[in-house]
C-alpha cells in the first residue's frame, strides 16, 4: 500500500495524535494518556502525543528483537534496496512533512522545513545504496588459515533525537542502524513527536513490522528505560550535554556502545583579507537566523578583524533586518518562532544578561498578524562590545543571539576561538591559503570550513570533540564504526 500525502497539516496532526508506532501499527500508550503538541506561532493545541512510559518501551523493543532476526538474515543489498524505496517514499512526502514540521516546530517552511524533509529523504537512500559496503576484511595471519573479519549488526539500536532538526538527525540514525541489519527503537523528543511518527508510518508501508518503532514521551518516563533495557545493545543520543552524560551513564551501566551529538558554541573568524561580501552571507547562513539560531552548530560566536568589524555589523544585521518574521507556514516568512515557553523565557534571560555587558543590535520586526500574538517569536539580537567571559558569549543559548568580537592577533584569536567546552564546528573566512590551512588544522572541532558555510549533509562527517559529543554519525565508516560489531573468524584448513 502507499499512504497518499496530505498536505493540510493540521488534519495530519490531528490524525497522528496520540499514537506510539510499535510493531507496524499505531497504537495508543499502555498508559492510556497523551498529552498536548503546541503550534509555537499560535499557541493553539495541534493534536496530542501519546505518552510513553517502560511498558511501552518493552513491547517496542521486543517487537524489534522479534524483527530484525529475520532482517539481519536477509542479504544486504535486499536490505539496501528496501531502505532506498523508503527513501523514494519519503520523497514523494516532502511537501507534506515540511508543513508538518513547520506547524509542530515553528520552523519556516521554505527557509528550512521543506528542505529538511528533502534532506530526510537523501539521507535513507544514500544509506540504502551503502548496503553492501558492509565488507570485513582478510586478515594475513597464517598461510593454512583462512582469517577474516565481518561486520554483524549490533541488534536492537535506542535512538533519542531532538526537536530542532528531528527529521534529518532521525534518519542519521536509522538509515545507517537499519542498514547495517538492526532493527531501531525511537524515542521522539516531546515537542515534536508528530512528523517523525508520520515518516515511521510511511516507512512502515516499506519494511517489515517491528523493525522500526517510534515512541513518544518524556525523558525520564520513556526515554530512561529505552536506554536501560536489557535487549537494547546502542543508544545513539543527540541532544543536550546534561542529558548526554545521563544517557552515558546509564550505558555504562550496561556496557553498551553510546553515540552522543551534543551541544557547541561554534567560532567563526573573519580574517582581515576575507571577502567581506561573501562572509557576511556565511555569517548570515552560519548563525541559522532562518531556524532562530535552534542549532548546535550555530556560529555564535564570530570574531571579525578590527578593519571589518563595524561595516561587518552594519550588514549583517541589515541582512538579519530584510528578513520577515511570520507564520512559519506562509512561503514569505524567512523566520518563524522558538519551539517552546521554555526554550523562549532561556533566550530572553540570555538577551538581557547580554544588555547588561554588551551592545545589542536588534534585528528584522515582529510578525503584526493578530493572529499570532501568542507565538514564540523573537527578534534576532547582534551582540558587540561583549566581554568574553559574559554568559550569552560563552554558553550555549540555542537561539537568534550572536556575539561579535573585534580582533587584531591571528594567534590571540585562534586561542580564543578554541577557547570553549565545546568542539562541534569551526569556520574561517580568509584569501590566504597558509593561514586557511593553519586554521582548518588548529581549530578544534569536528567540522572546519574554510570560506563557505553547508549544513550537515550524508558523507561529510559529523559530529564534534570535547563536550561537544563522542563518535561521528552521517558516513559509511560511522554506519561500521556505530552500528555494526567486528567478528574474526579463523578457518584452520590444515
Ligand atoms: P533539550 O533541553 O534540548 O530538550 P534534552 O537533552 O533534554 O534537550 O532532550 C533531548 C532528548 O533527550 C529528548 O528526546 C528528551 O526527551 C530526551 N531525554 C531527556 N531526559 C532524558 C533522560 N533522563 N533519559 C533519556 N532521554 C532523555
Amino acid at each position: 500500500m502507499t499512504i497518499t500525502p496530505n498536505t493540510d497539516p493540521f488534519a495530519l496532526a490531528r490524525s497522528l495524535s496520540g499514537l506510539h508506532l510499535i510493531n507496524g501499527a499505531l497504537v495508543p500508550a499502555a498508559s492510556g494518556t497523551s498529552f498536548d503538541v503546541i503550534n509555537p506561532a499560535t499557541g493553539a493545541v495541534i493534536g496530542t502525543a501519546a505518552e510513553g512510559d517502560a511498558r511501552d518501551v518493552d513491547a517496542a523493543v521486543t517487537a524489534a528483537a522479534k524483527a530484525q532476526k529475520a532482517w539481519k538474515a536477509m542479504p544486504a543489498r535486499e536490505r539496501g534496496k528496501l531502505v532506498v524505496e523508503c527513501g523514494r517514499r519519503l520523497m514523494d512526502h516532502v511537501d507534506e512533512l515540511g508543513r508538518l514540521i513547520a506547524l509542530e516546530t515553528g520552523k519556516a517552511l521554505r527557509t528550512e522545513s521543506r528542505i529538511e524533509a528533502s534532506v530526510l529523504a537523501d539521507a535513507f537512500v544514500f544509506f540504502g545504496g551503502l548496503a553492501s559496503e558492509l565488507k570485513g576484511e582478510s586478515v594475513p595471519f597464517n598461510p593454512s588459515m583462512l582469517t577474516v573479519t565481518v561486520r554483524e549488526p549490533i541488534g536492537v539500536v535506542g535512538a533519542i533525537i531532538p526537536w530542532n532538526v528531528p527529521l534529518l538527525l532521525m534518519a542519521l540514525k536509522v538509515a545507517p542502524a537499519l542498514v547495517a541489519g538492526n532493527a531501531v527503537v525511537v524515542k521522539s523528543a516531546e515537542e515534536a513527536p508528530l512528523t517523525v511518527l508520520r515518516v515511521c508510518q510511511i516507512m512502515n508501508e516499506v519494511l517489515p513490522a517491528g523493525l522500526f518503532n517510534i515512541l513518544s514521551g518524556f525523558g525520564p518516563e520513556c526515554g530512561a528505560p529505552l536506554v536501560s533495557h536489557p535487549k537494547v545493545g546502542k543508544v545513539t543520543f543527540t541532544g543536550s550535554v546534561e542529558t548526554g552524560k545521563i544517557v552515558s551513564r546509564m550505558a555504562a551501566d550496561k556496557l553498551i556502545p553510546v553515540t552522543l551529538e551534543l551541544g557547541g558554541k561554534s567560532p567563526m573568524i573573519i580574517m582581515g583579507d576575507a571577502d567581506l561580501e561573501k562572509a557576511i552571507a556565511g555569517a548570515t547562513a552560519g548563525m541559522r537566523f532562518t531556524r532562530q539560531g535552534q542549532s548546535c552548530t550555530a556560529s555564535s560566536r564570530i570574531y571579525v578583524h578590527d578593519s571589518l568589524h563595524d561595516e561587518f555589523v552594519r550588514r549583517l544585521k541589515a541582512n538579519v533586518d530584510a528578513m520577515k518574521m511570520g507564520d512559519p507556514l506562509d512561503e514569505a516568512t524567512d523566520i518563524g518562532t522558538i519551539i517552546s515557553p521554555d526554550q523562549f523565557a532561556r533566550v530572553q534571560h540570555y538577551i538581557s544578561e547580554g544588555k547588561k555587558h554588551g551592545t545589542a543590535h536588534v534585528c528584522s520586526q515582529l510578525p503584526e498578524d493578530p493572529s499570532l500574538k501568542d507565538g514564540l517569536f523573537i527578534q534576532p539580537v547582534i551582540f558587540t562590545d561583549l566581554p568574553a567571559d559574559a554568559a550569552p558569549a560563552r554558553e550555549e543559548i540555542f537561539g537568534p543571539v550572536c556575539c561579535v568580537f573585534r580582533f587584531t592577533d591571528y594567534e590571540a584569536v585562534l586561542a580564543e576561538a578554541n577557547n570553549s567546552e565545546y568542539g562541534l564546528a569551526a569556520t574561517i573566512w580568509t584569501r590566504d591559503l597558509k593561514t586557511a590551512l593553519d586554521a582548518a588544522h588548529r581549530l578544534e572541532a569536528g567540522f572546519v570550513q574554510v570560506n563557505q558555510n553547508l549544513v550537515v549533509q550524508p558523507n561529510l562527517s559529523y559530529g564534534g570533540t570535547k563536550l561537544s559529543g563522542l563518535g561521528k554519525e552521517a558516513t559509511l565508516e560511522s554506519m561500521l564504526e556505530h552500528f555494526t560489531h567486528k567478528k574474526t573468524i579463523i578457518v584452520n584448513m590444515g
